[in-house]
C-alpha cells in the first residue's frame, strides 16, 4: 500500500522513478525494495513481507523508534524554527554532545548532511591553517559536495582531484599487504602519507588537513596496521595541517569500544564530522572541533545553516542520545558484535568464499575471494549472495574497491536472536553460490 492508500506495483514504481529522477539514480539489489514501514531491526514491503534490517545504520536506534517519534511531533507541534533565534535545544544537545568527546574538543557547529560537515571541515581547515591541501585514502567516500567531492576518491578520477588532493593507500593489512615488503605495515602506509605531504609542498600548495572515515567503510573495513593512524596524524601535523576525522558511519557507539571511531586508535582529530546516524534518519550533522579553530572560522566567515541545529532536529538527535545511554547500546554493541563476528568466522571455517572477516561492533566485513592464495576478487559471487540474502529477506550489501565485500551494519538494538537469522541465512546463501 503506499501513503495514500493504493497498492503500486513495483514496475510502475520503477518506471516512475526512471522517468522522474533518471536511471542513474541508484536502487539497491537486482529485484528493488518497496519499503513501506520500518519498526526496530524490521522492514515491511508493501506486499506486507517482513525484511530483517542488517544495513541502515541511519535508523540508529531502531527504525521509527516510539521515542523519537515522540520528541519529533512534540516540537514540531510547538516551534521549528532556524538558529538565528535563541533556543535550548541546541544548547541542550550540543552540551550532551559534546560532553562524549575527549578535550579540547570542546565546540559544534551544526548542518544537514554528512556531505555538508565534512565540506565546512574543509573550509575550516583551510581557513585556519592557510594551506589548500588534502590527503585521502584512494577509496574513500566523504560525501557530494563540489570541495568533498575531491576527497570522495571513490567517485573521483585523479586529474580530477589533483593538485589540492593527493591519495594514499586505505591501510588493508590483508589485501594489499603484498605491495609492501616491510614487516612493519603501519611504518610503510605512514611512509605513503609523507610522500603525500611532499607532493603537496612541491606543488606549492601545503597541507590543509587529512581526512580518514574512523573504520574506512567504503575502503572495506581494513583492518588498520598498528600505529599507523597515530604515525599518519603525526606526520600531517608536523607539515601544518590538521586530522578530521569522519565519523559519519562509525559513529555514536557502533564500534561497541567506544563513542567514537577516532578513540580506537588513541589520537584526538582536531575536527570531528557526523551524521548519518544522528537524528536516527531526520537530517542532521555536525562538526566538532577545538575552540580556538571554531572562533577563527566563524570570525572570519559567517556560517548559517537554515535547517542545520533547528529546535525538531535537535529533539530528535536529543532522544537518540538518551536511548543510547538508556538501552547501554554501546556494550550491546560489543557483546552482540562479538557474536556476530564468531559467527562469521565459523562460516569463513565452512566456505571457501569467505576469504576474510573483518569489523569492529555492529559494523562487519565478510572478504569473498575465489581463491584465498591469489585473493582473486569474488566480486560477482558478492552480487549473487547480497541478492540472495535479500530474497530470503535479510538486507546486507557490499563494499570495497572490488565490490565483493560483504558489508553488514544493522541498526544497533540488533540482537543475538536477529545475528542467528542474519548467520543462517548468509549460511544457505553461501552454499548455494
Ligand atoms: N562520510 C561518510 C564516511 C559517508 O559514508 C557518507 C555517506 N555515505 C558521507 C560522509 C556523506 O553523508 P551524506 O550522504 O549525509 O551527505
Amino acid at each position: 500500500m503506499t501513503g495514500r492508500g493504493t497498492t503500486t506495483s513495483v514496475e510502475s514504481l520503477l518506471n516512475r522513478r526512471y522517468r522522474l529522477l533518471g536511471k542513474g539514480s541508484p536502487l539497491f539489489y537486482d529485484k528493488p525494495l518497496h519499503i513501506v514501514r520500518g519498526e526496530g531491526v524490521w522492514l515491511y514491503d508493501a506486499e506486507g513481507r517482513r525484511y530483517l534490517d542488517a544495513y541502515n545504520n541511519v535508523p540508529h536506534v531502531g527504525h521509527s523508534h516510539p521515542r523519537v517519534v515522540e520528541a519529533i511531533s512534540r516540537q514540531a507541534a510547538t516551534l521549528n524554527i532556524h538558529t538565528r533565534y535563541l533556543h535550548e535545544n541546541i544548547l541542550e544537545y550540543g552540551e550532551r554532545l559534546i560532553s562524549t568527546f575527549d578535550p579540547p574538543l570542546s565546540m559544534a557547529m551544526f548542518a544537514c548532511t554528512g556531505s555538508e560537515a565534512n565540506d565546512v571541515a574543509m573550509q575550516m581547515a583551510r581557513l585556519c591553517t592557510g594551506n589548500k591541501g588534502f590527503i585521502a585514502t584512494d577509496f574513500a567516500y566523504h560525501g557530494n559536495t563540489t570541495a568533498v567531492w575531491t576527497v570522495s576518491s571513490f567517485f573521483t578520477a585523479r586529474e580530477d582531484r589533483l593538485p589540492y588532493v593527493q591519495t594514499v593507500p586505505a591501510p588493508d593489512s590483508y589485501r594489499v599487504r603484498a605491495a609492501f615488503s616491510d614487516r612493519n605495515l603501519g611504518d610503510a602506509y605512514a611512509r605513503t602519507v609523507q610522500d603525500a605531504v611532499d607532493a603537496l609542498h612541491a606543488d606549492g600548495i601545503g597541507v590543509a588537513g587529512i581526512i580518514f572515515d574512523t573504520i574506512y567503510s567504503s575502503e572495506g573495513l581494513p583492518d588498520v596496521p598498528q600505529d599507523y593512524v597515530r604515525k599518519a596524524i603525526d606526520i600531517v601535523r608536523s607539515a601544518g595541517g590538521l586530522y578530521v576525522a569522519d565519523e559519519v558511519q562509525p559513529g555514536f557507539g557502533r564500534m561497541g569500544d567506544h563513542m567514537w571511531g577516532y578513540q580506537h586508535y588513541g589520537v584526538v582529530p582536531d575536527i570531528v564530522t557526523l551524521g548519518k546516524p544522528m537524528g536516527n534518519g531526520h537530517p542532521i550533522s555536525a562538526i566538532i572541533a577545538r575552540e580556538e579553530l571554531v572562533e577563527a572560522f566563524t570570525g572570519k566567515k559567517m556560517y548559517f545553516n537554515t535547517f542545520g541545529g533547528n529546535p525538531v532536529s535537535c529533539a530528535a538527535a536529543l532522544a537518540v542520545l538518551d536511548i543510547i545511554e538508556d538501552d547501554g547500546l554501546v556494550a550491546h554493541a560489543r557483546e552482540v558484535g562479538d557474536y556476530v563476528q564468531r559467527g562469521l568466522r565459523e562460516l569463513k571455517h565452512k566456505h571457501q568464499l569467505i576469504g576474510d572477516v573483518r569489523g569492529r561492533g555492529l559494523f562487519f566485513g565478510a572478504e569473498l575471494v575465489r581463491d584465498r592464495k591469489t585473493l582473486e576478487p569474488a566480486t560477482a559471487e558478492a552480487r549473487q549472495v547480497v541478492n540472495a540474502m535479500r530474497d530470503r529477506g535479510v538486507l546486507i550489501s557490499k563494499i570495497g574497491m572490488h565490490d565483493n565485500i560483504l558489508k553488514m551494519r544493522p541498526p544497533m538494538p540488533f540482537s543475538t536472536e536477529h545475528a542467528d537469522l542474519l548467520l543462517s541465512t548468509l549460511d544457505e546463501c553461501l552454499a548455494g553460490t
